[in-house]
């Protein structure tokens, strides 16, 4: 059999093997052998690994063993999946000749095989390899010189599923957040990009696969030469104004697509330009950071997105989540999204049928898409169809009703806008129940075509034939357990137990039974009758497929004609199953519709975290709403910047990240989780967490913090939010006090931006004495019978202390060390470790106006440090080596 081992040392199939590899040489190859696909060398290897199944051996090579593993062909579907889930690519060969051809050829020739498919992430459109509610992106990088100094990067996405083809051009740090909010699957990237150290974190931590794609892809020339081909063009112009780095990028997106599609054209619409502003800039770290499509651990469920997602169709759930990853900026647009969300909220009624009328709406465009590369099958037929007619019902249903507000009105004019003619040919040709390909038959509606009719009564007739003949020679025979079978093999055939087969290799019935195979206890004989039956069945049910075949043929046809208005169609579901889960959500959870305009308010009444509050409602508590204002005030000075504080597991992380999710959901054009919601447009929002809470991203680093940091400080407008949770956490206490001081100082004098801060540095609260939009405010706590109680109530004013024992406490640390811990901090707290911060807070020249409002309980001019004497006394950068080491013993001794 095709799987024994044998010796391949230059065996002509090793040859051929040897030789497809290498121009797959990317790729694992599923090698087909029979009924399996084998993997050899290093793929074996890999494919074993992932997938759990054995290594074995086939035969030597150059001396070697060949490591070999294989999987089932029926079952190649399940393994391909998890290897594309794993970032491999594969291409899978098969046999594109009957092994019989080959043996005719004689000597030692091999089956041809030739590879018809290339599966990566990025290329997919089987829906079993997809996930419904997620776009499925392919990406790539181009990258090209802008000056001495800097690159420029074009990047290009398409999703091949549905179509979608966007490109833009950016610098590294935009490259980062823009891979972060599109999540591709896949991404494209020169050697030259891959190599870039600024660049080397991205590609190490992002999810998708990257695909080197040599030394440096295509050259902007000969792209746009690609690209107007592909379009059937003669210039890009018509489809906007490109740079050459997009123009770089997005040929080499086409480029993979043609190789990994062999030939088939995915119905890509043209590259459309993504308008840098068009929404508000959200870094990868911040995504992470606010969790809007995956936990800080990865998992989608948890989410934001998860949370909030009320879609009924898997191409409203990517809607969805495409508008979370890009909130706009655009004041209009945005209420364009809001007004159409507010529609369905003031009438559930509708509301409720148009969702019913949703629910079973299948993937239109995905459908689509496969026939498009003519990879689809009777169910993607008749999920046009049923798309259709489910658009075409809502979209009756938007007509009807009064003043629709504009982008439902959009939709239910794109809803209308395919021929009904084609929803009634699928509705009239396609059975009730239809197999997954197209070669089992059988998906034609009986009744359709007589000449179908004809073939498949002349096909059944010829099964009640086999009975009446079973019958027949059984009789004849006389033996009652005589049975027609059918195998590939021998076709029609008849078995017979052994006995009774032996009667029939004596005349006289061995004329007319003609004898085939001896069976373990069983004879097989044929007769020319059942040669002839055989020959009848066959065509006829060839016959039939084809009669089928080309009413497939036709439908599909019909069905990429109407591309264009069909994607309007599925475009326009979307709509209006976003609309209608957002409606319902707001319903549900009592959220408001936000006031978003042009100013720079930010007034939050009654939020709430949506997230937290799901989780805390399964375990029957409940959240609790708090205020935020960050509005800035008359005059144009800046925004107000909320410095909070608060014991550990109060609330402040939920508090900050409740108030930039207002901000994302108001700007994707949904209600938010509050009773009253006033934001002015933000245009970047940021959000970073002191390196110690950074632990889940295994980079707890100070430096990291720090970078961030800088890249706020560096970046935030008057127009941008800022979250900053336990900056300067990372490293020695003075350190981060003074770093978290200057941030802030930064933010209020320099950014102006909207904040907030949370920070267990009391100390900083004095600044906001100085700094007239720097507001405090505080989570409750109380205490009870010496525990601390978390009221999780946000109010004006400063925490009185930081409660970290009792925290400790209810952690459950040993008592014996809470008891010490209680000690130390009695003995600390009366040698007022606090007064030199005070102190210095008062003394810098910025700040010479100090007037204390609350001084400490137990103040008194604290006795002069003799470390900081010395250290006032010190010059660093008039120090030698020999000096600065002098010191630093001087300091130790002092201290
Ligand atoms: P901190 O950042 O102050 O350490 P967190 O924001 O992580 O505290 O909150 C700790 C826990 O307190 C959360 O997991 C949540 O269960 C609960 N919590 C936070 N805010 C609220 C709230 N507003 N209402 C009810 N429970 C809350």
């Amino acid at each position: 059999s095709a799987r024994a081992a044998g010796d391949a040392r230059a065996t002509p199939m090793m040859a051929q093997y040897m030789e497809i590899k290498a121009a797959n040489a990317d790729c694992l190859l599923f090698y087909r052998m029979g009924d399996f696909y084998e993997l050899f060398f290093e793929d074996a290897e890999i494919a074993s690994r992932t997938l759990g199944i054995v290594l074995t051996k086939r035969g030597k090579h150059l001396g070697e063993d060949i490591a070999m593993c294989g999987v089932p062909v029926e079952r190649a579907e399940d393994y391909l999946n998890r290897l594309i889930g794993a970032g491999h690519r594969v291409a899978v060969c098969e046999q594109t000749e009957d092994p019989a051809e080959a043996r005719k050829r004689g000597g030692k020739s091999v089956v041809r095989r030739a590879v018809v498919r290339l599966v990566t992430p990025g290329t997919i459109t089987e829906d079993t390899l997809l996930e419904p509610g997620r776009a499925n992106l392919l990406a790539a990088v181009a990258r090209v010189r802008a000056s001495e100094a800097e690159w420029v990067y074009g990047l290009a996405a398409v999703d091949i599923s549905t179509g979608v083809f966007t490109v833009r051009e950016t610098g590294a740090a935009g490259l980062q957040a823009e891979i972060a909010r599109l999540e591709p699957r896949e991404i494209l990237v020169p050697d030259s990009a891959l190599d870039e150290p600024a660049l080397k974190a991205l590609w190490r931590e992002t999810r998708a696969a990257v695909t080197p794609m040599g030394r440096d892809g295509l050259d902007p020339l000969s792209g746009e030469r690609r690209l107007c081909a592909f379009f059937g063009v003669g210039t890009l112009a018509g489809f906007g104004a490109f740079s050459r780095a997009e123009i770089a990028a997005a040929a080499a997106v086409v480029a993979y697509v043609e190789r990994t599609q062999l030939g088939a054209r995915p119905p890509l619409s043209p590259p459309r330009h993504a308008e840098p502003g068009a929404c508000v800039q959200i870094d990868a770290a911040t995504r992470a950071n606010l969790e809007l499509s995956r936990t800080l651990g990865g998992e989608r469920a948890g989410s934001l997105l998860a949370t909030i997602d009320r879609t009924l169709t898997p191409g409203g759930g990517r809607l969805l989540a495409e508008r979370l990853a890009g909130p706009l900026t655009d004041v209009a647009a945005i209420d364009e999204r809001l007004d159409a969300v507010a529609w369905f909220v003031d009438d559930p009624v509708l509301r409720g049928a148009l969702r019913q009328a949703l629910k079973g709406a299948p993937d239109l465009a995905r459908a689509l898409a496969r026939l498009t590369l003519q990879r689809g099958g009777p169910r993607d037929l008749a999920a046009l169809r049923d798309g259709l007619a489910a658009g075409r019902a809502i979209g009756a249903a938007l007509s009807g009703a009064a003043l629709p507000p504009a982008e439902l009105a959009r939709a239910a004019e794109a809803l209308a806008g395919v021929d009904p003619a084609l929803e009634a040919d699928l509705a009239a040709a396609l059975a009730d129940e239809l197999p997954l390909n197209r070669r089992d038959g059988g998906f034609i509606r009986a009744g359709c075509d007589s000449a179908l009719d004809e073939t498949r009564a002349l096909r059944d007739e010829s099964r009640r034939v086999v009975a009446d003949l079973q019958a027949r020679y059984a009789e004849e025979t006389g033996c009652r357990t005589l049975r027609v079978k059918h195998n590939n093999f021998l076709g029609y055939f008849i078995e017979t137990p052994q006995a009774a087969g032996e009667e029939l290799l004596r005349p006289p019935l061995n004329a007319r039974y003609i004898h085939r195979q001896t069976m373990q206890g069983a004879m097989r004989f044929s007769t020319a009758e059942l040669a002839d039956l055989e020959s009848r069945i066959a065509s006829a049910g060839e016959r039939a497929l084809a009669i089928e075949f080309s009413h497939f043929d036709r439908l599909a046809a019909a069905a990429v004609a109407l591309g264009d208005p069909i994607k309007g169609v599925a475009d326009a579901l979307a709509v209006v199953d976003v609309a209608t889960a957002l409606a319902e959500l707001a319903d549900a959870g009592g959220w408001v519709r936000p006031t978003v305009d042009d100013s720079l308010a930010f007034a939050l009444e009654g939020a709430r975290h949506p997230v937290v509050e799901a989780a805390l409602k399964r375990e029957g508590q409940a959240f609790v709403a708090n205020d935020a204002e960050l509005s800035a005030p008359p005059g144009g000075a800046g925004g107000r910047i909320a410095l909070v504080t608060g014991p550990n597991m109060a609330g402040k992380s939920t508090y900050l990240r409740q108030n930039a999710i207002a901000a994302v959901l108001a700007q994707m054009g949904s209600f938010v989780p509050a009773r009253r919601a006033h934001i002015g447009v933000v245009d970047r929002l940021f959000s970073r967490v002191g390196a110690a809470d950074d632990l889940a991203r295994g980079r707890s680093t100070f430096m990291v913090e720090m970078i961030e940091a800088a890249a706020i400080l560096n970046q935030a407008t008057p127009r941008s939010l800022v979250i900053l949770d336990e900056i300067g956490r990372g490293t020695a206490t003075f350190d981060g006090l003074s770093i978290a001081w200057a941030a802030i100082e930064h933010l209020h004098e320099a950014n102006r931006c909207r904040a907030l801060f949370a920070t267990h540095f009391h100390e900083l609260t004095a600044l906001a004495r100085r700094l007239p939009r720097l507001v405090t405010s505080t989570v409750r706590v109380t205490e009870f019978q010496g525990d601390v109680v978390f009221l999780h109530e946000v109010v004006p004013g400063v925490a009185d202390r930081s409660y970290g024992i009792q925290v400790a406490k209810l952690a459950g640390l040993p008592r014996a060390v809470v008891e010490r811990a209680r000690v130390i901090l009695d003995e600390l707290e009366a040698s007022d470790r606090r007064a030199p911060v005070e102190r210095m807070i008062d003394d810098l020249p910025l700040f010479a106006a100090a007037s204390r409002q609350a001084p400490p309980a137990a103040e008194r001019e604290p006795e002069p440090d003799p470390v900081r004497v010395l250290l006032d006394g010190l010059d660093p950068d008039a120090m030698s080596p020999r000096e600065a080491l002098d010191a630093l013993y001087r300091l130790k001794q002092a201290g």
